[in-house]
């Protein structure tokens, strides 16, 4: 349940977008439709970067407003959007790099590209240029919505997604754009590969809540402390988004910590890390899909402590098409993530037979193929170096494919490394 006031909630979504460079600071607008009709929108030519909760319009169904700015010179599509669709209560519209590069291209993402895009933002529409804050455009908008889309790429301008709430819509553009991203690096390397119909309608299993709550003790409080910290740096450092990547930590032989199913990851708290113990989760509380392949890592894997899967864009590229992630880089790379692994789809969410056998200390990075990377550490601290190592490092790969044929480091040197670091 979202307590937050509208005013409150647009300015921490706007905030958050602005954040991780989603917008620059004269695009984009936020509004959210109340039960009575009356809309709180963004307002116009305001700077996004100092926005303040008394600069939100309120525009009532009644067509007055209230507020010390104009709303929103995108408003009148706001409200075509909420004529045609009676189920939307909130749309966040931006100019995002990515998909404004799809827009440009009259092109739109295919969302096949990963489980969560799919589940998440659907297929997605496109819809005609017009000028922007026309009653054409804002016509031509509400006509691709209305057709069912949540997700619409604007032809020439950027990328409107709606929900039932504004953490939704935020999710579904969040989200998109990730997808737009990943494709982009994705096609830079090797042929881009999308699920088929039967990856897709895989059920993603969620453990059943269920079991008490035993006292806690100081070392638990502790691993709960460091899961919470690196899963919003994480967020915060784009190696996760806020729907997805997992994070856990071992507390026993059969018993760990891991985040929970559905909470944004940029929001999490000490009390929504979930403890699972001989396989169950503590009552109430849902833990992530990847559970089970992290239990069985602990368990086959006595001398990991900590596990994460997450989606950090450029590596994630590397898991929607066959081309290799060779680590031989440069010593840092080698050293913290030794031969990068590969496995098929499906295997996260399997029951981690496979991981199990394959994922060691030296060993400690998978490419889950078209489902991100998963990583493991002897603390959560290592686990969370090597998955930073690991996108960096893909990063280059990438940003060098323009410069020349990259040269990997001879065998000699990495003889040399070896002997120097791991005997
Ligand atoms: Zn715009």
């Amino acid at each position: 349940m979202n307590c937050q006031h509208p005013r409150d909630e647009i300015l921490a979504t706007m905030e958050r977008i602005y954040r991780s460079r989603m917008t620059t600071t004269s695009g984009g607008n936020l509004s959210i439709r109340e039960k009575n009709g009356d809309v709180w929108i963004t307002p116009a030519r305001v700077d996004k970067g100092s926005l303040r909760r008394d600069d939100i319009i309120l525009v009532r169904a009644d067509g007055s407003t209230d507020g010390k700015h104009r709303p929103s010179s995108e408003l009148p599509f706001h409200q075509a959007i909420y004529a045609a669709r009676p189920d939307v209560r909130a749309i966040v519209h931006a100019h995002p790099v990515a998909l404004v590069a799809f827009s440009i291209c009259r092109r739109v993402p295919d969302t096949r590209l990963l489980h969560q895009s799919w589940r998440i933002c659907g297929e997605v529409g496109f819809a005609p240029y017009a000028l922007p804050g026309s009653p054409a455009l804002g016509q031509n908008i509400a006509l691709t919505f209305a057709r069912g889309f949540d997700c619409v790429v604007l032809e020439n301008h950027g990328v409107v997604t709606a929900g039932d709430s504004l953490q939704q819509a935020f999710e579904r553009f969040e989200t998109l754009e990730f997808a737009a991203k990943t494709m982009i690096k994705a096609s830079q390397l090797s042929e881009v590969r999308s699920l088929d119909e039967a990856a897709l309608a895989l059920r993603v299993g969620v453990a059943d809540p269920g079991s008490n709550r035993p006292v806690i003790s100081s070392e638990e409080k502790e691993l709960r402390r460091q899961i919470c910290e690196f899963v919003r740096r994480s967020e915060r450092q784009r190696l996760m988004i806020s729907t997805e990547g997992a994070l856990s930590a071992r507390l026993g032989e059969d018993s760990f910590l891991i985040t929970p199913h559905g909470v944004d990851r940029s929001r999490i708290e000490l009390e929504d890390i979930v403890l699972v113990e001989n396989g169950r989760p503590e009552s109430g509380k849902t833990p992530s899909s990847s559970t089970t392949g992290h239990r069985a890592i602990y368990q086959r894997q006595r001398d990991v402590q900590s596990i994460i899967n997450a989606y950090p864009v450029n590596a994630t590229a590397f898991s929607v098409t066959a081309a290799t992630l060779d680590s031989r880089t440069i010593p840092e790379s080698f050293i913290l993530l030794r031969d990068v692994q590969r496995s098929p789809f499906g295997a996260r969410v399997g029951d981690g037979r496979d991981l199990a056998e394959r994922m060691t200390l030296s060993q400690p990075i998978m490419l889950l193929d078209n489902d991100g990377v998963m990583v493991v550490g002897s603390s959560v601290l290592d686990a969370f170096d090597r998955l930073e190592v690991l996108e960096a490092t893909a990063e280059a790969m990438i940003d060098s494919r323009p410069l020349g044929p990259l040269v990997p480091m001879s065998d000699a040197v990495i003889e040399e490394l070896c002997q120097a670091f791991f005997k």
